[in-house]
């Protein structure tokens, strides 16, 4: 059995080739190279450079591997740029799943994985939040991720499919073992951005907004390792490979940290200071994020191993280190 995974040239999915591999599974990425990069790929797997619409490729690579699960990332993730290009996102997102859905249907592929944001909840709810909160997304981004789980519990009440779809809180952090990490240009999460500042690839970073109803005035996320996402996808996996019902499930540790917090972990795991300017609120942002995980937890015994901002931040800047070398070593 061959697991085929969209996006895996990106972020997310090359941890996941990595950890799939180290599973012993074999493993087929289809990426379009837009964001992610060839070399991020492990070796191990192998790399189709297509696109995920495209019907006959997904259909023959299934049969040819017999893939018997998709685990997909492939997609647009900026939310400002949802806002600005809806439609993009609405095509990329939303209709090149349908029909990577409709692919994996009629190829008889059983196990679907789906990636999914806490996007979808909106930011007015109660705190953690539950999977079974108003799903009330404020961009085009969540609502384009929103619309395709529904497609996914549509299609798999009719077909014989089922999936999980995991509702990320904030990724961050690189693989423990130094071999992938994020490596998007121009990346704006918050612990990328710290770390690159904090290693003088920036000159300043900003904090967006200092008046949040929050204990230091700075907004509060979930930050989760990328490691310990990975792994909930592969808990996930087995799972529906043995027989398990559909699901979706919020993936966070259930605790968040301020902006401020952040920063401050930054300069302790560094050891040193970095100009941080405090700026205007960032538009659509919400006061807090925090995802009640429960439900992860015990459908997918999911048991985080990394649950510690200091080792989050300690990871993602060594993979910044790893990356200034390469990129130096590239010229
Ligand atoms: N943030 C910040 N400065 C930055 C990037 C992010 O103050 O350079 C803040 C942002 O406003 C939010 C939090 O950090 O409150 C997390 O933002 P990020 O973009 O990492 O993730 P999001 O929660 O928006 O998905």
């Amino acid at each position: 059995m061959t697991v085929l995974v969209t996006g895996g040239a990106g972020y997310i999915g090359s941890h996941m080739v990595w950890e799939l591999l180290d599973a012993g599974e074999r493993v087929v990425v289809v990426d379009n190279l837009s964001k992610g990069f060839d070399w991020a790929v492990a070796p191990e797997a192998l790399l189709v450079k297509g696109d995920i619409a495209d019907t006959d490729l997904v259909g023959g690579l299934i049969r040819e591997h017999a893939v018997d699960a998709v685990i997909h990332f492939a997609g647009s993730i900026v939310v400002p740029e949802s806002v600005a290009d809806p439609l993009a996102y609405y095509r990329n997102n939303t209709c090149k799943t349908r029909t990577l859905i409709e692919t994996a249907v009629q190829a008889q592929v059983r196990n679907f994985i789906f990636s999914s944001t806490a996007a979808v909840y909106g930011g007015a709810g109660i705190e953690p939040v539950e999977e079974n909160a108003r799903l009330e997304p404020e961009s085009p981004y969540g609502r384009s991720k929103l619309m395709s789980e529904w497609m996914l519990r549509d299609a798999a009440d009719a077909h014989d499919l089922r999936y999980t779809a995991l509702r990320y809180f904030n990724v961050a952090g690189a693989d423990p073992n130094g071999r992938t990490g994020q490596s998007t240009p121009g990346a704006t999460h918050l612990i990328k951005v710290a770390c690159e500042t904090a290693l003088g690839k920036r000159p300043f970073m900003q904090v967006f907004g200092t008046d949040y109803q929050t204990a230091d005035g700075t907004c509060v996320r979930d930050y989760i390792h990328v490691s310990d996402l990975v792994r909930a996808h592969r808990l996930a996996l087995q799972r529906l490979r043995a027989g398990g019902d559909s699901i979706v499930a919020n993936c966070g540790y259930g605790h968040g940290y301020s902006v401020f917090e952040v920063i401050e972990a930054v300069r302790r795991v560094h050891g040193g200071d970095f100009d941080v300017r405090n700026g205007p609120r960032r538009p659509g942002d919400a006061a807090s994020v925090v995802a009640n995980s429960d439900l992860a937890r015990h459908e997918l015994g999911w048991m985080p191993q990394r649950d510690d901002l200091d080792l989050i931040v300690a990871d993602a800047l060594a993979w910044e280190r790893r990356l200034q070398t390469m990129n130096s070593a590239r010229g």
